[in-house]
């Protein structure tokens, strides 16, 4: 009778088991169902690494990438090129994360259907991003390695984010060993981090307006070196008396090495933090690079890393959201890169915390206005009316420098930002300003 009744017991135990087990089961399969058939490997939606259906598009409507079955890309060479770094290869040494987060969206799933598109063509996810101005970006940059990207400042739409070296994934390269297409497969725009040089002086610029403000009406003297010991900061020119303002518009060394003392090193890594320039940004399930700031022992040091060299290193990302804050009055719209997703994903315009106030963001946008009116030339930009800074990143050795180019467009209509990154490029104002030319113009043909 013990035996029994000890068995009894067991076999209790176990239905228990089991029933709680298929409760869980069910509650699981009907609450996270959607996410189940879409984790990464399911061969309902994947094919390998790729999702396989649905379609991409550009904000056009123009298809990027069918992705029913097997992958098709756009007919133009010109496209599929400028597009990868979005849309993922075939072999998955370029991942798509932005593609992979909404594969339930794309996909389609239901509980009453499944995935209404399984065996069908699926849903389509449309990018923000402009095949045009892709294009015309790409053939921008020509043979250099870099990476111009465009946003809107007021919704956060990436209009355009194109990456060099690229290839054509119907007519895939021997890229292993090719210097050429050395770092082909990475986003530059997302994952890499470049020397800024110049373009991080509007950095320290906002700073300074924000924590400093009578240094407005301060004058600078520059006799082309700045001494600290035995070391020296060099400066482009011979200067002589400047406003801040001149400084600025000069990219004055010795004004910025002064303004690094007076600022002091520790204060200005405060605001390089503060501006969201040593965070990793993320939108669409894509984690971007992160920039640093490393504060120096020495002034001669403290004083290179005011001017954007150093150990200084931005993001394209971040440092784009940063100049879209002072477009916008302080704060940005966090750029992301899909618009919709099948029938159940539309995106949303979220904000960065406030970075300055309104004020400093406004004085700073007059500084980069008087940038291109008085030294780059309006004439570049066909009626735009474009506020920047241009930079030049130094390197020790023989490496060439890189070309920066950071701004904006202070329009409601063309609420545009804008970062252009050459490696090896030389002076920003020489190679990035026509790039940067030729890339607003395809914008403000498309936001007409
Ligand atoms: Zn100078």
């Amino acid at each position: 009778m013990n035996k029994v009744a000890k068995r009894a017991w067991a076999v209790c135990i176990l239905a228990g088991i089991l029933i709680g087990g298929m409760g869980f089961f069910v509650v699981e399969f009907t609450t996270r169902a959607d996410q189940w058939v879409v984790t990464a490997g399911s061969p309902h939606v994947y094919n390998g690494e790729n999702i396989n259906t649905g379609a991409v598009t550009d904000r056009s409507g123009i298809l990027l990438l069918n992705m029913h079955n097997t992958r098709t890309y756009s007919g133009a060479e010109s496209i599929r090129k400028a597009t990868i770094h979005w849309v993922g290869d075939r072999e998955g040494y370029i991942s798509a994360p932005a593609i992979s987060k909404y594969a339930r969206h794309i996909a389609g799933f239901d509980m009453a259907n499944g995935l209404y598109a399984y065996g069908g063509s699926g849903g389509v996810a449309e990018l923000t991003i402009s095949a045009r101005v892709q294009t015309v970006a790409l053939e921008a940059l020509g043979d250099y390695k870099g990476t111009v990207a465009v946003y809107n400042y007021k919704t956060g739409e990436i209009l355009c984010a194109v990456t060099n070296p690229t290839y054509d994934p119907d007519n895939v390269p021997e890229i292993e060993g090719n210097p050429a297409y050395e770092g082909a497969y990475l986003n530059r725009f997302t994952q890499c981090t470049y020397a800024p040089g110049s373009i991080f002086k509007i950095v320290t610029l906002a700073a300074v307006l924000e924590e400093m403000p009578a240094l407005q009406e301060k004058t600078f003297t520059c006799t082309g070196t700045r001494a600290y010991g035995p070391d020296t900061i060099t400066c482009e020119g011979i200067h002589g008396t400047q406003s801040l303002k001149q400084a600025f518009c000069n990219s004055c060394n010795c004004a910025f090495a002064e303004l690094s003392e007076l600022l002091g090193g520790q204060t200005l890594k405060k605001y390089v933090e503060a501006f969201g320039l040593t965070e990793h940004i993320s939108f669409d399930g894509i984690r971007c690079e992160k920039g640093s700031f490393q504060l120096a022992e020495d002034a001669v040091n403290v004083a290179w890393s005011a001017i954007g060299q150093y150990n200084d290193l931005v993001n394209p990302c971040s440092f784009l959201t940063f100049v879209g804050a002072v477009a916008n009055g302080g704060k940005a719209a966090k750029p992301y890169i899909v618009a919709r997703a099948g029938d159940s994903y539309e995106a949303e315009t979220s904000y960065t915390a406030p970075m300055m106030d309104q004020e400093v963001a406004a004085l700073v946008q007059e500084y980069m206005r008087n940038n291109v009116a008085t030294k780059y030339g309006d004439s570049n930009f066909d009626g735009l009316n474009v506020c920047a800074k241009t930079g030049t990143a130094e390197f020790d050795g023989d490496q060439a420098s890189n070309a920066m180019f950071a701004g904006f467009v202070a329009d409601e209509t063309y609420p545009l930002a804008f970062i252009v990154c050459v490696e090896g490029g030389g002076y920003g104002m020489y190679t990035c300003v026509p790039i940067a030319s030729k890339v607003l113009a395809a914008c403000k043909e498309v936001l007409q």
